[in-house]
């Protein structure tokens, strides 16, 4: 039996929008990410907008509603290369944590048959289900942005408190995480956020590795297809230059960071 049956004798459901599999940037190894629909924030630059479309709106790639059993068949065809790669499963969005119970019963699933997870949230979640989540997944991948209230305001439609304080409360908690970065060029890449986002790390008890997320040209094409109304204009993507002069802030506060 899987486990939403032994809990409750019905199916667990949950609103998937894509499974990707062999996943080599959503965590350590091969992965399978698994993406949830719904995020309670809408950053200019969301690589991901049809997680937040109405229903009904055409994008090609409607979100399905699974079972557990469903996801997890998916999961399990390709545990051999968790287990050669040191991989496993990420669960995405949108906002994984909009669904905690289907979220909770994929992640009981996953340990009990030794499948590593990992959950990537934007952090603009109560506390009561990150308590509930945070010991059944073996990675938090924790999305910071911008550090100034305002500019977060702006850009996500959300100021950034609950985000700050959730990230602070996980790591107080001793939870494995990665803070990601991603990088839009004129938006969260200025020196002044990220000298901001470098000395927030610094100042945690303990210090997350940070993961730098250069911006995705293919973001443009994307908005254009589902006919979205692209804020952000025209961007070009950063030189290697660039690159390493965003790490370097970084590792002045002698951070473990990675592009
Ligand atoms: S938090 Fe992530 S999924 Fe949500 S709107 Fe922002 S970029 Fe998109």
């Amino acid at each position: 039996l899987y486990l939403e049956e032994f809990h409750t004798g019905q199916p667990v459901t949950g609103q998937v929008f894509d499974i990707k599999k062999f996943a080599i940037h959503d965590g350590p190894g091969i992965r399978t990410t698994v993406f949830l629909t719904g995020c309670p924030l809408a950053c200019w630059w969301c690589h991901n907008p049809e997680c937040n479309l109405p229903n009904g709106q055409d994008t090609k790639q409607s979100a399905k509603k699974m079972t557990v059993r469903q996801v997890m068949t998916e999961i399990e065809k390709d545990f051999l290369f968790y287990d050669e790669s040191g991989g496993g499963v990420t669960f995405s969005g949108g906002e994984p944590m909009l669904q905690p119970e289907f979220l909770e019963q994929m992640l009981e699933n996953c340990r009990n048959r030794g499948i590593q997870t990992a959950v990537d949230t934007s952090g603009q979640v109560e506390w009561d289900d990150i308590e509930r989540i945070g010991p059944l997944t073996d990675l938090w991948l924790y999305d910071l942005k911008l550090i100034d209230p305002n500019q977060h305001l702006e850009y996500t439609g959300i100021t950034n408190s609950l985000i700050v304080d959730n990230l602070t409360r996980i790591v107080d908690n001793g939870w494995n995480v990665r803070i990601r970065v991603p990088l839009i060029p004129g938006y969260t890449d200025t020196v002044e956020n990220l000298e901001a986002l470098a000395a927030f790390v610094h100042g945690l008890p303990v210090q997350p590795p940070v993961d730098l997320l250069p911006f995705n040209l293919f973001y443009s094409s994307k908005y254009e297809r589902l006919k979205i109304e692209n804020k952000l204009g025209k961007l070009t993507s950063h030189t290697p230059d660039q690159l390493a002069a965003c790490k370097a802030i970084f590792e002045t506060q002698s951070l473990e960071v990675k592009v």
